[in-house]
């Protein structure tokens, strides 16, 4: 397994375009793509810091995960991602490590990136993400 880099952090919100004024106005960084996952039940905005993004998440489904997590937890932190060659192989060594999938295959994220989670029940609790850009496919 060979991570490239920190490829965004999920941070969940409850109000999109509050925490969007926070980042752009305190932080002094630039929203400059906002999208909506249907699959993952969020809308979400980003911000790049190098290399990095910054991913708010807010929920647009009472019962979706970003809901429930802010409901158990409240705002912050949701997850991690990482940015890897060859999503599908790493997928297959990790779980041929007996680490917990909560993807086996990668699927569509925002920014049209394929992604995958890890449950974090098997990463010392943090909802791990792995993501690939598409031109990266090597299967
Ligand atoms: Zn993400």
């Amino acid at each position: 397994m060979k991570l490239s880099h920190i490829e965004h952090i999920g941070i969940a919100v409850k109000n999109l375009d509050e925490s969007i004024k926070f980042y752009e106005e305190v932080l002094g960084l630039q929203c400059y793509n906002i999208e909506e996952v249907k699959d993952q039940k969020v809308r979400t905005a980003f911000f790049l810091v190098g290399l990095t993004k910054i991913e708010l998440l807010e929920s647009t489904d009472p019962e979706g995960p970003i809901a429930k997590f802010i409901g158990k937890k409240g705002e912050g932190i949701h997850h991690i991602a990482y940015a890897v060659d060859d999503l599908q192989k790493n997928l297959d060594e990790l779980h041929q490590k007996g680490i917990q999938l909560i993807d086996k295959e990668p699927r569509g994220g925002a920014e049209g990136l394929n992604i995958a989670f890890l449950h974090p029940r098997s990463t010392y609790g943090v909802l791990t993400e792995l993501c690939e850009h598409p031109d990266q496919t090597h299967s």
